[in-house]
């Protein structure tokens, strides 16, 4: 098992058939536009339900086209590689779909199956023995944790949280530096992770979150840290907050 690989995402928007239902999983609203042709395409010939994130950010925009929402197990159409452990987040960023979507309580799902992509949102957050238990499940199962894909949050990583998933964790170390608020945390993380190489380090900075323009804070910030990719161009974009990575050049 430890040999296994990382599927390809299937770049945020899922389709497939079951017998006489067609589901759409959508998860970036700037992707509501395709979503929406394949709704209609489908329409001929099933019956549609369409469900995900930017779905639930903006349910009108299917809503003639589509049954909205429910309990549909999309995970593995995006990525058959990915999986989950846990739902929701209590750290309620306003910017942020998770609590809305899943709630502000942790949800366990003590019945996960470790797979290379763990996809919680916020692993650092998460109880300390509830991130013990994911980590014995890998390491029971012999699989290993390619990438820890929403990663660790900087107001709850510290030295012990980088220990302990230092054990299993194999891909990049991702944190989010989402408000100016949290430039001490967000250079605590990466003085924690300073002896990761550089290509192990990916910080991610919402645009237009700040009255500058969160690039130009960062760099400051982190001066040997450079924007590798501006996706600030989509017109459907969450609020008109995007993410993107910042790959450090140290
Ligand atoms: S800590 Fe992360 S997952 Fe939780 S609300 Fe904030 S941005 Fe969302």
């Amino acid at each position: 098992m430890g040999e296994m690989r990382k599927s390809k995402w299937v770049g945020g928007l899922a389709h497939w058939t079951d017998e006489d239902t067609a589901y759409i999983s959508v998860a970036f609203s700037w992707m509501l536009p395709k979503a929406r042709q394949l709704a209609m395409d489908y329409s001929k010939n099933y019956w549609v339900r369409a469900g995900g994130p930017a779905v639930w950010v903006r349910p009108k925009y299917l809503a003639d086209v589509a049954q909205i929402g429910g309990e549909v197990d999309a995970l593995l159409h995006h990525n058959s590689s990915a999986t989950i452990a846990s739902r929701g987040c209590p750290v309620g960023c306003y910017f942020c779909v998770v609590p809305t979507m899943e709630g502000r309580d942790f949800e366990l799902l003590w019945d996960f199956i470790p797979r290379p992509i763990l996809c919680d949102s916020n692993l650092s957050g998460l109880p300390i023995h509830f991130q013990e238990f994911v980590i014995s499940r890998y390491k029971f199962e012999d699989v290993p944790l390619l990438d820890a894909n929403s990663g660790f949050e900087p107001r709850s990583f510290d030295g012990d949280t980088y220990i302990r998933w230092k054990k299993i964790n194999r891909g990049p170390w991702r944190f989010a530096f989402d408000e100016i608020g949290e430039e001490f945390e967000a250079k605590r993380t990466a003085s924690i992770l300073k002896n990761e190489h550089s290509s192990k380090k990916r910080v991610y900075v919402l645009i237009g979150n700040e009255p500058i323009e969160s690039g130009k804070i960062v760099s400051s910030l982190f001066p040997k840290y450079k924007t590798s990719k501006d996706s600030s161009e989509s017109s459907f974009s969450l609020k008109n907050f995007n993410l993107f990575p910042l790959k450090s050049r140290i």
